[in-house]
């Protein structure tokens, strides 16, 4: 069955909020965060992006690229009210409609042409509702699935319409291959040393070959690659969960390694969390071994976490009751789940700090591994100065399961 799917996303949506409420803000660049040293940018204005700034940045670091920047507190109150209205113009439209978050959502609108007109005029009249009745802009990307449908919003932003060509090659083949789902900086490193830049690159290689190198994410990078995607739109399901996984090249045994692969993911499911405003209750590991069996941990901490030191500090813990280290181990991922919204009171400032003790360490220990091999030297504690003072106070340890 063909589908026609619409992906609309509010533009800076807070931070158009912010320039909505207070007239004299508008053509500003504003910033939507904590003030304080350890603030992070929950949201900022297009005029904002233009110094460099983007969401998850330290405050500190933001406000450096552009002093003249206006910051005004997060106002989780009035986004909901703003991101009720806007969901109320799309149930117009069709029930099928699946959140992603306050102010981003997928619509299946197949067969609704003879009411509304084709998609690509649905999509113009929501595009024209939000703004008349909420002051906001917000882009619109239309194709035959999800991932293009996405893809498509993003084309023209802010305050686009998109509609993808079918066959949808022209739009699709230029794209570097940063922008396909699933695609992190690390793959996208390993496709780049491959001499792959664009979806047009990744199209040379075959599916046999994609999965040699990228294992069951291979499979998913050739259908990407050819526009393909069969997930249909989930009604009314908001992320439950917000996890990194990452598979290695070669299996990992030393604890350096296994260390550093949790911190990377610490990092990325952190700064993905504080892009939404979201903290999780909940942290699970996962674990795959050379063999394929795969175990999970799971714990749940509170206060609720935010940070890449906590989420890192739990996920290290929980790593521990594997068999990690004894056992190659060929996939390690981390998610939180139980989500709220806030932010946490301990600041990315501190991270910052521990991250760069951490790869000056890390810089020493291979100095010293290069110099007596690879076993010479372990770190007896991977973070020896932190753990006191900043663990968070762990609840009920959840069950494990496998
Ligand atoms: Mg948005």
């Amino acid at each position: 069955m063909i589908r026609s799917i619409i992906h609309l996303d509010l533009d800076a949506f807070y931070a158009s909020v912010e320039q909505h409420d207070e007239r004299q803000l508008r053509g500003l660049p504003v910033l939507v965060g904590g003030r304080s040293g350890r603030g992070v940018v929950c949201a900022c204005s297009y005029e904002a992006r233009r110094y460099g700034i983007h969401s998850a940045m330290p405050m500190a670091k933001a406000l450096r690229l552009c002093p003249a920047a206006v910051v005004r507190p997060v106002r989780m109150d009035r986004y909901r009210d703003f991101s009720r209205r806007v969901f109320a113009i799309f149930a117009r439209f069709t029930d099928r409609i699946e959140p992603l978050s306050l102010d981003e959502a997928f619509l299946d609108v197949s067969g609704c042409e003879r009411l509304f007109g084709t998609p690509a005029q649905i999509a113009a009249q929501i595009r024209t509702a939000v703004r008349q009745e909420t002051g906001l802009t917000i882009s619109a990307g239309v194709a035959m699935n999800k991932f293009l449908a996405k893809l498509a919003s993003d084309h023209e932003k802010p305050d686009g319409l998109y509609v993808v060509p079918d066959p949808p090659e022209s739009f699709l083949l230029p794209l570097p291959l940063k922008r396909l789902w699933g695609v992190g900086p690390v793959t996208c490193l390993r496709l780049e040393k491959l001499g792959l830049r664009t979806v047009a690159d990744l199209r040379q290689l075959s599916e046999v070959r994609l999965e040699q190198l990228f294992d069951s994410a291979g499979r998913q990078l050739y259908r990407l690659a050819r526009g393909e995607d069969s997930r249909p739109v989930v009604v009314g399901s908001a992320a439950h969960s917000i996890g990194h996984e990452d598979t290695f090249d070669h299996d990992l045994q030393d604890p350096l390694e296994l260390h550093r692969s949790l911190l990377d993911l610490a990092e990325r499911v952190a700064t993905r969390l504080r892009s939404k405003s979201l903290l999780g209750s909940v942290v699970q590991l996962k674990v795959r071994y050379e063999d394929f069996s795969t175990v999970t941990r799971r714990r749940t901490v509170e206060p609720p976490l935010d940070s890449a030191l906590a989420i890192l500090q739990v996920a290290e813990d929980l790593l521990l009751r594997t068999d990690a280290g004894q056992r190659p181990v060929r996939l390690l991922g981390i998610s939180l789940s139980q989500l709220q919204e806030g932010h946490e009171v301990q600041g990315e400032l501190f991270w910052v700090e521990q991250r760069s003790r951490l790869s000056a360490l890390d810089g020493a220990v291979d100095q010293l591994r290069l110099r007596y091999g690879a076993k010479g030297v372990q770190r007896a504690s991977l973070m020896p100065e932190s753990r006191d003072e900043s663990t968070p106070k762990t609840g009920g340890d959840g069950g494990d399961s496998s």
